[in-house]
């Protein structure tokens, strides 16, 4: 007879983490940046960030518009093959904007969101000037 307590074998508790791999993002089909900013400016008036290309194209994206297209897995889910618009829960503003590498940019928005890594050819395939909306055959 033995009076060892009972031990209860925790099954190696897994513990749920949040995804925060800023690499962990949706992959943006494109091999080259051939266009890329020369120039990324806020512009808190207006809430929109402008945009000018190296090829002269120039655009005013909406913070909340950029904030909805955020590429991070957790905003888009995990195997996500497009970005797609998720509208944000409130406005928001970049507190912060920096380089990554030099193939995109990343913002510290103003809810504490910060993984997304925006590529620049997602930047510019989310262009949201006229001309390119109706590229993309979304009308004006
Ligand atoms: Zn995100
Ligand atoms: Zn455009």
């Amino acid at each position: 007879m033995s009076n060892q307590p009972y031990r209860r074998a925790r099954a190696g508790a897994s513990i749920r983490r949040a995804c925060r791999d800023p690499v962990h993002t949706v992959p943006i089909p494109t091999a080259m940046e051939s266009v890329y900013p020369t120039e990324i400016r806020r512009q808190p008036e207006t809430h929109t960030l402008r945009i000018i290309w190296s090829d002269g194209h120039e655009a005013d994206y909406e913070y909340d518009y950029l904030r909805g297209y955020c590429p991070c897995a957790g905003c888009q889910g995990h195997g996500a093959h497009k970005v797609e618009f998720q509208a944000p829960e409130s406005p928001v503003e970049p507190l912060t904007i920096r380089p990554v590498g030099n193939y995109a940019i990343s913002f510290h928005w103003t809810d504490g969101h910060a993984t997304g890594i925006y590529r620049f050819s997602l930047l510019r395939s989310i262009c949201p000037c006229d001309s390119c909306r109706s590229e993309r055959g979304e009308g004006i």
